[in-house]
């Protein structure tokens, strides 16, 4: 099924899901909008509460992990800036435990960027950091754990 979805990916037929985690600073007279709500309803964007420091009336401050669609979270990120609210980024990382990875190369079945791969020389995992969009759809295949985000 994953091998699917992944070939349905590349192909254009389903788009590619991920994570950014970001900060959001909203002005004062906008604090109290249900953003959680409209990022589901509008973009079908779903937006995880890390940290929220909002008050009626004062600069807020929410620190969210948003999830969907990879052309709907910018959209969503696109329309929030829109709104004057100011959008920070923080990029994540994959992390490959290399002590703990096997080389058995399970991983490298799901990569939507073929991020990686394993060499045809060495079998060895190769891991193209450049390429990876920290989808995380890896880290579950893994049968030792060998991967992990700092999403
Ligand atoms: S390496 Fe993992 S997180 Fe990066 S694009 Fe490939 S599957 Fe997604
Ligand atoms: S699935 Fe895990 S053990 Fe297998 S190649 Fe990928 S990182 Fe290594």
């Amino acid at each position: 099924m994953l091998i699917v979805c992944n070939i349905l990916q590349q192909i254009g037929v389903i788009g590619v899901t991920m994570k950014k985690r970001v900060t959001l600073t909203f002005p004062r007279n906008i604090v109290q909008m249900p953003l959680t709500y409209l990022l589901a309803k509008e973009f079908n964007v779903a937006a995880n509460i890390i940290r929220a420091q909002v008050a009626p009336n004062q600069v807020g401050k929410l620190v969210l992990e948003l999830s969907g669609d990879i052309d709907q979270l910018e959209a969503a990120i696109d329309w929030m800036k829109g709104q004057q609210i100011e959008v920070a980024i923080t990029t994540g990382e994959i992390i490959i435990d290399e002590e703990n990875c096997v080389h058995c190369g399970l991983c490298t079945g799901v990569c939507p960027t073929e991020s990686l791969t394993l060499s045809p020389v060495t079998y060895k995992l190769q891991f193209r950091r450049q390429t990876c969009i920290v989808c995380e759809q890896c880290i579950p295949t893994c049968p030792v754990q060998a991967i992990s985000s700092n999403l």
